[in-house]
């Protein structure tokens, strides 16, 4: 057993944010249109929305985008990205399509995308893979000569903004974009997630289905309460190797649930958002800095594949040569408690749960060759210099 890991990413909640929520929580103020008002400016669009999750997020735009164009059921998505995303597609009544992705930005990859395209086309979700731009300029303009909606995934990417270009915020470039607040995403708060749009039509249709959606349960909003307490207190590598040996939590499992929870959100989430909104920018600063400099010690080596930008990545991906490989030097740095993962383990058509409703036997060939060799490192507050060394030392030695 080791008694020193990582958290593979997500950040520290400091506790008196937790405090400040549960004492807001127990006044019952109302803080969500503050924070509204906060996120439009900041992310510059017309119209926003807090629902209970990301994946609940995506549920609702697509049912509003059902109902706007009742004749179109299909929904293009990457082959290697998070389950959820299909779970949102196939909950509201759609159908998944699957296109790979490239190996540069870890988008779609253009050629086939254009494939995918016909007539029963509703929607295109683009993804920000580890948060890190991918080639939405392209994409949009497919999907605009096609008419067809594009969702823009910034799950990964609150804060980010396209290379060299801060004034275009990650999620506000697409027809419509949502965000999540779960664990292990650039602003965590165990609950959450955030919808943004310029389109009021569309935005009309979903606050329709959102009036008709519950609040969170007393019990619920208690639980998120000991969620957080939990969090707070095992966010740190002398603990977190707690939560991560309790099977039932589930910690670094990839997992493909229907039965997701749709609510609006939680005040509880709302207080502590509207404490915790500052930390996006000064995490993405820390995340930037730790990236730089894994950039710089690990540049030199030919055998894998690095970053191209100094970029606020939500975590560090590393390609190395082989599957085999790959899982000899991940269990290296895991063997250091480092936080490395190995990300989504397969491409969703191959996801246990979610395979059943796609029978889909294509091969994406760079969702599978991602799928097979890469690391991620985390790059969040709670990496100190020195973890970032052993990481380059193991990595070094190993190569
Ligand atoms: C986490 C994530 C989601 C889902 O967000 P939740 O808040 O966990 O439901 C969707 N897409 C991507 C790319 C994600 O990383």
């Amino acid at each position: 057993m080791n008694f020193f890991s990582l958290p593979p990413s997500g950040n520290p909640i400091p506790i008196s944010h937790i405090f400040r929520a549960t004492s807001v929580f127990f006044r019952n103020t109302q803080g969500e249109d503050g924070f509204q008002k906060i996120i439009k400016t900041y992310l510059k669009v017309k119209h926003c929305l807090l629902v209970s999750s990301g994946t609940a997020a995506l549920w609702l735009i697509l049912k509003a985008a059902k109902k706007i164009e009742q004749k179109r059921n299909e929904v293009i998505i990457p082959a290697y990205t998070c389950p959820s995303v299909a779970a949102a597609v196939i909950r509201a009544g759609l159908k998944p399509i699957l296109c790979d992705i490239n190996m540069q930005d870890f988008g779609f990859e253009l050629e086939a995308l254009k494939k995918k395209i016909n007539f029963k086309t509703l929607a295109i979700i683009i993804v920000h893979l580890f948060g890190f731009p991918s080639n939405i300029k392209k994409v949009k303009q497919i999907s605009r000569s096609s008419n067809i909606l594009l969702i823009e995934d910034a799950a990964q990417a609150l804060g980010n903004s396209m290379i060299n270009s801060p004034q275009e915020k990650l999620g506000s470039l697409g027809d419509i974009g949502f965000y999540s607040f779960g664990r292990g995403k650039p602003l965590t708060l165990n609950h959450g997630g955030l919808i943004v749009t310029n389109n009021s039509q569309l935005f009309e249709q979903i606050f329709q289905i959102y009036q008709t959606i519950e609040r969170p349960s007393l019990t619920e909003n208690f639980l998120l309460l000991a969620k957080l307490y939990f969090y707070v207190f095992f966010f740190h590598p002398s603990l977190y190797w707690i939560p991560q040996s309790i099977p039932f939590l589930k910690l670094g499992k990839t997992i493909f649930d229907l039965n997701f929870k749709i609510k609006k959100t939680s005040p509880i989430a709302v207080a502590l958002a509207n404490k915790s909104i500052g930390l996006i920018e000064e995490n993405k600063k820390v995340r930037q800095k730790n990236t730089t400099f894994l950039l710089q010690r690990l540049n030199s080596f030919k055998k894998i594949n690095l970053p191209a930008y100094p970029f606020p990545y939500l975590r560090f991906p590393l390609i190395v040569s082989s599957n085999t490989h790959r899982n000899r030097l991940l269990a290296h740095l895991r063997a250091q408690g480092l936080g490395a993962t190995m990300f989504y383990p397969c491409p969703l058509n191959e996801q246990p749960g979610l395979k059943e409703y796609l029978h889909d036997t294509n091969i994406y060939p760079n969702a599978k060759k991602l799928s097979q060799t890469l690391i991620t490192l985390p790059l969040h507050q709670g990496v100190s210099h020195k973890d970032l060394n052993t990481m380059v030392d193991i990595i070094t030695h190993y190569l």
